[in-house]
């Protein structure tokens, strides 16, 4: 079933979550343990992120040091399944620019419809590590816009190799990304809005937010995103801080800001144990406020760790 179906079905709030395929190597058991205690909220659905190429520097007998590429995190088509398969849950598989070329988006897709698998998370990805701005791959899609107009093609029966005859159309629902706090790479949120509202306009039925922490920027932005005439649902995506590390890595990875009572509130903490407890309350009353203005599912970005994101949840559902 389509998200928009599931967000449809009632005014109530519901609660979904994002999840990371498991690192290389790892158990999918893993995976499961962590999603189990969380299906007692029904999810109607969980996303499973991408993960683009990594370049690792390994070390040669002769002491130079040879560069491969990696993907750390592969997996997510499958996971969707298995995960679908287990749950009897409607999954949401993220596609990324960054790294494909659009035949293997093609294939992916493909194999994603074969699966039953009904919504799509459209996004471009990050530049990697090694490169100062993003580039993507020859013959592959440079924003998220070029890959909802990919998908919306196969949604009207229309491959890349257009001598194909009577191609039967995919019907995925697309979803897509938005920014409270503006893209960082956005020299505006005007223009940020503009783009935003193009991948709306060619086929997206509905936005979800970039973690926030400050509940007026999100009210902000759906008040903005209205103003320009995007009417799709926006899901706001939401993550419990959990250690004290993260008072930087949140800002530094999301570019986004900490409001000055809950940075406060983390600074005057002893350990992680105290951090927890605070980054716990924080989103249960965060969630409590959204879920007052009817938002339709406080989307938890579990981040490998589900016992915050239960504890929250036990609270609200
Ligand atoms: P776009 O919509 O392509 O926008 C990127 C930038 O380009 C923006 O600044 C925008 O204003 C600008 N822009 C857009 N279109 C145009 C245009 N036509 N011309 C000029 N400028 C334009 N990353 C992963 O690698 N894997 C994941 O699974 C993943 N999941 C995510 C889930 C969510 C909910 C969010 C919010 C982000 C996720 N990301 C993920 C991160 C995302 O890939 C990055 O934030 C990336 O930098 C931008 O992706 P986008 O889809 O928003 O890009």
């Amino acid at each position: 079933m389509k998200v928009v179906d599931h967000l449809k079905k009632t005014d109530k709030t519901q609660f979904s979550l994002e999840v990371l395929p498991p690192k290389k190597g790892d158990n999918i058991q893993h995976l499961f343990d962590h999603i189990d205690p969380l299906m007692e909220f029904k999810p109607p659905f969980i996303d499973v992120t991408y993960h683009r190429e990594e370049y690792v520097f390994k070390k040669m007998p002769n002491g130079l040091l040879q560069r491969k590429t990696t993907r750390k995190r592969p997996g997510t088509v499958g996971i969707c399944a298995a995960i679908k398969n287990k749950y009897d849950v409607d999954t949401v598989p993220h596609i990324i620019c960054g790294g494909f070329t659009r035949e293997e988006t093609e294939n992916a897709l493909i194999d994603l419809n074969f699966l039953g698998i009904d919504n799509v998370l459209l996004l471009r990805g990050d530049a990697i590590k090694s490169e100062a701005r993003f580039i993507p791959e020859p013959e592959g899609n440079n924003y998220a816009i070029d890959l909802v107009n990919q998908v919306m093609d196969m949604n009207n029966g229309r491959y890349l190799d257009d001598t194909l005859e009577n191609a039967s159309s995919t019907d995925f629902c697309i979803g897509v990304a938005g920014y409270p706090e503006k893209h960082a790479e956005a020299p505006n949120m005007k223009i940020d809005l503009k783009y935003l509202k193009q991948k709306v306009d060619a086929g997206a039925e509905y936005i979800v937010t970039q973690m926030f922490f400050d509940n007026k920027k999100y009210f902000d932005f759906v008040d903005q995103c209205r103003a320009a005439g995007i009417n799709v649902p926006i899901i706001p995506g939401l993550k419990p801080i959990t250690t004290l590390s993260q008072i930087q890595i949140l800002p530094n990875t999301f570019h986004i800001d900490l409001p000055e009572d809950l940075a406060d509130a983390l600074e005057d903490c002893k350990d992680n144990k105290q951090v927890l407890e605070v980054g716990v309350e924080w989103a249960i009353q965060q969630s409590k406020e959204l879920m007052s203005n009817g938002v339709p599912t406080l989307h938890f970005y579990s981040m490998g760790k589900a016992e915050p994101v239960y504890r929250i949840a036990k609270e609200l559902f």
